[in-house]
């Protein structure tokens, strides 16, 4: 159902180089000295072998409506596995939902760090037959495009087990709206896009990112089928008006033939997708141009369906040092598609291109803690909002 799994197709090796040996480039300063971490004061994350934009996202799932959405996966799963079509009976397979599930529930009960190479392991070994290729590539171990791999394995899982379930998707799951309207006619079409996470340019404020994410731009080169038809229909309408001021009688099958074209051009919908048939005539007026000129569009989008769980990117260049990247404000309230969205954690990408740490700020029971693998500790909010985030997950509250 997503879209960007072509992003993917380098990690593959870069994955199992994390199982296996690690290339000492790929090495990572953990735990980042500027970070003065203390001893751990809840369960974190392990991190044996640079594992650390995994471990940030999973911090940024652990929420009860991503959780109810792993155990949906689970119980489908286990319904699955003993229906009687499935003989003999067997037990409910490890799925990543299942690994995932365990894992987010045990940051909340164990008192010493939980691993998470299993749900590497999986994640590896699922798409290492689907979409993974054997090219290589050291600066792609990514928290986003982490996020989105594992949503999209999870919406597998989903769509196999739990398909009869209606009215329930993925929370992260929201709608694009993408408006085009021509600038020659007025004619509007719309097309509608799935996403989990929205990308946007850092701007001052992320309300600002928004903002310029929703600006309308001008497009170019895109056929505007009311256009189209007004173009053709006034071609044959020419020609037939040419045809008949000549007409002594040997031409009224050719004007009749005309008339069928005009007839079956107001029958193309300007607001279908379907193809366009080409429009071939015996005698063209020689002041219309065959060619259809493609007049510039205005495209407005906009957030159709608001996701419970909106995931922000803000597009941070890996080839730029974090300490060089933009600082964006990003504690307040956001509104998005006339909700009020509030900020519950975000990633925080230290360093530069394929080395670094990620680490997240989350917010529980009212106060802010930093999660940097194994180390979780609490923080001041003075501390928090001179980060520089880098994934933000935010839940959907009320209607404004
Ligand atoms: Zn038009």
């Amino acid at each position: 159902m997503y879209k960007g799994l072509s992003m993917f197709n380098n990690l593959h090796n870069d994955f199992q180089s994390i199982l296996g040996d690690i290339p000492p480039k790929l090495l990572l300063q953990h735990p980042p000295a500027d970070l003065a971490l203390t001893s751990p004061a809840n369960a974190g994350l392990v991190n044996r072998s640079n594992m650390c934009y995994l471990n940030s996202v999973l911090q940024c799932l652990k929420t009860p409506l991503f959780i109810e959405y792993l155990n949906t996966i689970v119980a489908g799963s286990k319904v699955r596995s003993c229906s009687p079509r499935s003989t003999p009976a067997t037990a409910a397979p490890t799925t990543l939902a299942s690994l995932t599930l365990d894992c987010l529930k045990s940051l909340s009960t164990s008192a010493s760090p939980i691993s998470t190479k299993a749900i590497l392991r999986h994640i590896i070994s699922t798409n290492n037959s689907q979409h993974f290729s054997s090219q290589r590539s050291t600066s792609q171990h990514d928290a986003q495009e982490l996020l989105l791999l594992l949503l999209d394995i999870l919406d597998n899982e989903f769509a196999a087990c739990c398909s009869s379930l209606v009215n329930y998707e993925c929370p992260f799951l929201g709608k694009i709206l993408n408006t085009i309207e021509c600038q020659s006619c007025g004619h509007k079409r719309t097309n509608s896009n799935d996403f989990c996470t929205l990308t946007l340019n850092p701007s001052p404020s992320i309300s600002q990112s928004i903002e310029n994410y929703m600006r309308s731009e001008t497009v170019q080169g895109i056929e505007c089928r009311s256009c189209w038809r007004k173009h053709h229909s006034e071609r044959v309408q020419n020609s037939i008006k040419e045809l008949s001021e000549f007409d002594t009688g040997g031409l009224t099958s050719t004007i009749n033939a005309l008339r069928t074209i005009s007839s079956s051009l107001e029958k193309v919908s300007p607001s279908s997708s379907s193809p366009l048939p080409p429009v071939t005539l015996s005698i063209d007026p020689p002041s219309l141009s065959t060619s259809l000129p493609r007049p510039p569009c205005t495209s407005f989008p906009s957030v159709s369906s608001p996701p419970p769980l909106l995931c922000l990117h803000l597009h941070r260049p890996p080839s730029v040092p974090s300490s060089s990247s933009p600082f964006v404000s990003f504690l307040q309230n956001i509104r998005v598609s006339n909700h009020v969205y509030i900020l519950e954690s975000f990633v925080e990408h230290l360093g530069r291109d394929g080395q670094g740490h990620y680490v997240t700020y989350k917010k529980e029971g009212g106060r802010w803690k930093i999660m940097s693998d194994e180390y979780v500790r609490e923080v001041e909010v003075e501390e928090v909002e001179g980060r520089k985030a880098f994934l933000l997950v935010y839940r959907r509250g009320a209607i404004m």
